[in-house]
């Protein structure tokens, strides 16, 4: 993909600072590499794309998304397999996904090529940044800013589309044990929720500030109208082990259409493993709790892939999943890094080599 066929502006940096990163201790989202991806919209149209050092904005005050949150963002990440080969997992469903995101928060759409070139040639000029080995990877950051310089409440006329990438490593959250949500919502029916609008997220951090003061790390939404079903965690899709059947939520205008959750609910029909989506009842997940088939709960994302949730709290009612051998989360875990990571068959042409 080096021959581009769109321009691109492109100024590298003088010296790498990537001798100064310790790749055995990163924190999550914290480093970003050597160069960004920035494109503006102006006038109706997005102009030629830069990739630039990584470096501050410069945004009038007034911009947009200081006061009205017009901004979306995506989430993915690229592998390096043994010969040094880049990887990327199904990464159309995030450029789709971002324009969708953008559309509901009538942002302009950004176009295919762009994204695609943009992002293929970052990734080249940031190769030494992602490391080999299982649980490596290179985090990436796409997102699209208000920036036009007016404090009206209407769409801006003009748009900062950008990506930024951080190193990342294995990502162990230690125990996970959440809240069933009982008074707080994430996401209203006809609202932003499917989006991966900004706001989603900063308005989750007070509930789930209190959820940790109760020794909870994260919160398992709900549905805003009656509380009674289960939806999704704050950056994850969840399922629910019932016996030896999958149980995850449909998606709607308030959950976000997880891309490792449609993937895992393909291998788990390739595997034989039953799936029902359909809409989970608190009540029935404290029922299976109580009499012992509620085997496993698990989420899924991109940053942890597979997150094991070790208990739960709704009403004060405390529960402690059991320790699995076989889990159904670590064998989730295990077939999507082999497909990352170019280890095993890729039958549904998920992995995208960059
Ligand atoms: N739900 C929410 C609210 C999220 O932010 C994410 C992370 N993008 C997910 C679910 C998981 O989606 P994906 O598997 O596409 O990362």
């Amino acid at each position: 993909m080096s021959d581009l066929s769109i321009d691109i502006k492109i100024t590298k940096i003088s010296e790498s600072k990537i001798s100064t990163v310790d790749f055995d201790n990163l924190t999550f989202g914290k480093i970003f590499t050597d160069h960004m991806f920035v494109c503006d919209y102006i006038d109706g149209t997005w102009q030629t794309p830069e990739i630039m050092p990584y470096q501050p904005l410069t945004i009038d005050p007034s911009a947009r998304v200081f006061h009205y949150g017009q901004a979306v963002f995506e989430g993915m990440k690229a592998f390096k397999d043994e010969n040094d080969q880049i990887w990327m997992f199904r990464p159309e469903d995030n450029f789709n996904r971002i324009n969708k995101s953008s559309h509901r928060m009538a942002i302009p759409e950004f176009p295919k090529e762009f994204f695609f070139e943009g992002l293929t040639k970052l990734l080249h000029m940031e190769k030494d940044w992602i490391q080999k080995g299982k649980g490596n990877s290179l985090y990436i950051r796409p997102f699209v800013i208000a920036t036009e310089a007016a404090i009206s409440a209407s769409p801006s006329n003009s748009y900062k589309f950008m990506i930024i990438c951080s190193p990342a490593q294995s990502y162990y959250a230690g125990e996970v044990k959440v809240l069933f949500a009982e008074e707080f919502s994430r996401a209203a029916d006809g609202g932003v929720g499917y989006a991966k609008a900004a706001g989603n997220y900063g308005a989750q951090f007070y509930p789930t500030s209190l959820a940790h003061a109760k020794g909870y790390q994260q919160i398992i939404w709900t549905d805003a109208n009656t509380h009674e079903y289960l939806e999704e965690a704050g950056t994850m899709n969840i399922f629910f082990r019932v016996g030896d059947t999958l149980l995850t939520a449909p998606n709607n205008d308030r959950i976000l259409d997880g891309i490792t959750r449609k993937s895992v609910i393909q291998l788990a029909k390739d595997n034989g493993i039953e799936v029902e989506v359909r809409r989970v009842r608190v009540d029935e997940i404290k029922e299976a709790a109580k009499n012992g088939t509620l085997k496993e709960i698990f989420g899924a994302g991109t940053a942890a892939v597979i997150n094991p949730i070790a208990g739960f709290e709704h009403a004060g009612d405390e529960f402690d999943l059991p320790k699995m051998e076989d889990s159904y989360a670590s064998f989730f875990k295990q077939k999507l890094m082999d497909i990352q990571y170019n280890v095993s068959e890729d039958p549904h042409g998920w992995r995208f080599k960059v």
